[in-house]
């Protein structure tokens, strides 16, 4: 133990029992529960309060990770794991992840990491290629699309007020944001964050099937120049959190360009469907974006976190975070330093995780999972379609099914909620599926979405079946 774990038969023991760890919950993992069956505050009672003082061996480790932590952990893996977007690992992401925290890499600058820099150039070319959209685009990458919304607004506020970076906000004009109604959270914590405050968020209503109205964003940024206020942004979001809409890019775009308004478009789960070439519809007009964000994290086969950023604009990145002080100095001409286009200056090797999947699945193979994923979304919405006792509560553009419990002598909206509410918590405890919930114009929906390779027919089937069961035996 002297050498402190750094000999090689240290690590061959270690890898050794890992990768056999890794390979049982593989082949376990769909007879675990999905949802983990414990209550609040059990894990944490059930571990010693300080460190060991003295080194424990591997064997205990392990032990305890099977005896305590397994039984915590929420299978995101597991073939039923049906809620918000399923996390969509594959062995080569997995693999690429191990590889990178060996490498233990920080590519800050280009010098520290120089593969770590011009990877993540490759890979984010080839994904926003693989989706039809500029290869030519600045691309990076960061943890999560909450992280990449938050980097592409400091850069919209940083272009509508030269110098707030160096100055803040104050005696500044007022600025405003954009985004539907059925825009995601981290739009608001992003404003948050840059000082805008939530207030600043326009929320424009949407058309009946959940898309964001053009004339409502148009008359919202007139209203707002009327008043003295400062359109600085508008999020678009192709695949909104809930039903998957996708808002008319094109129109937004358009009317961005004539008003002189940065435009993101937050791809965060949708992006990656238009590998498939039948989904590219989703993204026209994207290429308009000032900027772009796609999570492979979501729905491209990489384990969490790997969240893609793209810009036609670097230079504007770079006006708002660039910042070197004398530590980071470096003279390398030519070199692109990523800490100048983001306020973060740590940076994991994720490119690699990313290329991974490239490499194995080929664009081909990613294309055919997506299909895949969607064909058995659709077939589920059948199944609701064809129900007297079950309706859809969206369209099913994408993997995601929004639907109800609506039995015919049930009309009114808080009952039915409260029904749906019953039904939900009832499959989820029998552990064979977890679907989670969302709320579409006012009405509770129960929310299957499709994400995990392993995801099948068979596994959907128990799960409409687990929906029925659960709702006859409620018996309301
Ligand atoms: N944008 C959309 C449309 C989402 O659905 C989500 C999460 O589901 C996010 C952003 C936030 O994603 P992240 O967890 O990567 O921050």
């Amino acid at each position: 133990m002297s050498e402190g774990w750094s000999s090689a038969s240290a690590w061959d023991e270690l890898l050794d029992l890992a990768r056999r760890w890794v390979l049982r919950y593989q082949g376990q993992v769909r007879r675990l529960p999905v949802l983990a069956p414990v209550e609040p505050g059990w894990l944490a009672s059930q571990l010693p309060p300080a460190p060991p003082m003295d080194p424990e061996p591997p064997e205990a480790w392990f032990a305890d990770l099977e005896r305590l932590v397994l039984p915590a952990v929420t299978h995101w893996n597991h073939p039923g794991f049906l809620g918000y977007f399923g996390i969509t690992g594959s062995a080569p992401g997995v693999v690429g992840e191990l590889i990178a925290a060996a490498l233990n890499v920080n590519g800050m600058l280009w010098k520290t990491c120089p593969a770590l820099t011009e990877l993540e150039q490759v890979v984010t070319s080839w994904y926003a290629q693989a989706m039809g959209l500029p290869g030519s685009w600045f691309g990076m990458i960061a943890d999560t699309a909450s992280t990449s919304t938050l980097l592409a607004l400091g850069a919209a506020r940083e272009r509508a007020v030269p110098g707030v970076r160096d100055l803040g906000l104050a005696g500044g004009p007022q600025l405003a944001v954009y985004c539907s109604q059925e825009a995601h959270s981290s739009v608001d914590k992003a404003a948050m964050v840059l000082g805008l405050g939530r207030q600043a968020v326009r929320r424009i209503p949407t058309d009946q099937h959940f898309r964001m109205r053009v004339d409502g964003l148009e008359a919202a940024v007139q209203e707002d120049r009327r008043r003295g206020v400062l359109p600085m942004a508008v999020v678009a979001t192709v695949g909104t959190t809930s039903s998957t809409s996708v808002d008319p890019v094109p129109a937004i775009a358009e009317l961005c360009q004539r008003e002189g308004i940065w435009l993101h478009v937050d791809a965060a789960y949708a992006g990656s469907a238009a590998v498939a070439e039948e989904f590219r519809w989703a993204l026209a007009g994207c290429e308009r974006a000032d900027s772009f964000v796609a999570n492979p994290h979501k729905w491209l086969f990489t384990p969490l976190d790997c969240s893609c950023l793209y810009t036609a604009h670097p230079q504007a990145f770079r006006a708002a975070y660039a910042l070197v002080p004398a530590y980071l100095s470096t003279e390398t001409p030519g070199a692109l330093d990523l800490m100048d286009y983001t306020f973060q200056l740590g940076r994991r090797f994720r490119a690699l995780k990313l290329w991974f999947v490239f490499r194995a699945f080929g664009i081909r193979g990613l294309a055919e999972q997506i299909r895949r994923h969607v064909g058995l979304a659709q077939q589920f919405a059948r199944w609701v379609g064809q129900s007297c006792d079950f309706e859809l509560l969206a369209p099913v553009p994408f993997s995601v099914v929004n639907f109800r419990w609506h039995p015919p002598r049930l009309q009114e909206e808080s009952a039915l909620e409260k029904a749906n509410r019953q039904l939900l918590q009832a499959v989820n405890r029998r552990g064979e599926v977890f679907c989670s919930h969302t709320v579409l114009r006012g009405r509770f929906a129960l929310h299957l979405a499709v994400g995990n390779q392993r995801t099948d027919e068979e596994v959907l089937r128990t799960a409409w079946e687990e929906f029925q069961t659960c709702a006859a035996a409620l018996k309301l």
